[in-house]
């Protein structure tokens, strides 16, 4: 679990919400959730809509301001559904997340998320660097609290996946003429067993490059199947 990124909840008024927030988070692999004075915590409430997700409560840190909660932060997001008269740097979630993910794991980042009626004031938007909007209805933009943290959670997970499979070494495939060896040696071997008669090939060997071209295989797998190989002609010879 990312361990850099906090969701913070500004006075979040209804329990229910905050254990939504925390089964949101859940599924989507993060685990630390901030509260800015909760009217209602801890609640029976809020566990039961937590559903499997009670961790992330009982580790919930509450804070008696924003500024506390975001103190030691890098990077801080401020969501929220309307346009506000003065311009703040705007953008999506998914243009907020490109950035999360641009960022080392030691730079602390909070998304922060405002009460359910009216949202983050003015003054707690100052705080924040950019204001994340989630495209939606003009005439209905307002989200449910948790299916706004939701969908930023569910973004930053994409991203964060996308990253680690860039930075994932990939297995340099197998070189053509490493290929051909093995064609050879897979020909040699089925003559050798009588499956394949080289008078009468038939279209043999050209399905079996067509099969193992398709599985694009990588260095280390020629190598075990030629490995097999050689076992069996030891076996046969
Ligand atoms: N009238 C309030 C709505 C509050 S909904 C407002 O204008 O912000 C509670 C919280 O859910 C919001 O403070 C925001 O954090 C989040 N939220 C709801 N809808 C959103 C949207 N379309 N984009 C971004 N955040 C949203």
């Amino acid at each position: 679990m990312p361990d850099h990124i906090r969701i913070v909840l500004v006075r979040p008024s209804h329990p229910g919400n905050i254990g939504a927030t925390a089964r949101a988070m859940m599924t989507m692999g993060l685990g630390r959730l901030v509260l800015v004075q909760p009217a209602c915590f801890p609640s029976q409430v809020a566990t039961d809509r937590a559903s499997g997700a009670v961790g992330i409560l009982k580790q919930a840190v509450c804070c008696d301001s924003l500024q506390q909660a975001i103190a030691d932060c890098h990077l801080v997001l401020g969501t929220t559904a309307r346009d506000r008269t003065v311009e703040w740097p705007q953008c999506t979630p998914r243009e907020a997340a490109s950035r999360i993910a641009e960022l080392s794991s030691e730079q602390q980042v909070a998304i922060v998320f405002g009460t359910e009626r009216i949202g983050l004031s003015n003054e707690e938007l100052d705080l924040c660097h950019t204001m994340v909007r989630i495209p939606c209805n003009p005439e209905f933009s307002s989200l449910n609290l948790a299916s706004a943290v939701q969908i930023l959670c569910y973004e930053i997970m994409l991203m964060m996946d996308l990253k680690q499979g860039h930075e994932r070494p990939t297995e340099t495939l197998a070189k053509q003429e490493d290929m051909q060896r093995f064609y050879s040696h897979l020909h040699e071997v089925l003559v050798e067993l009588e499956f394949l008669d080289e008078d009468n090939p038939r279209l043999l060997d050209r399905r079996l490059h067509r099969l193992f071209n398709r599985a694009a295989l990588v260095e280390s797998e020629v190598q075990i199947l030629r490995g097999i190989l050689t076992a069996i002609q030891r076996k046969n010879g």
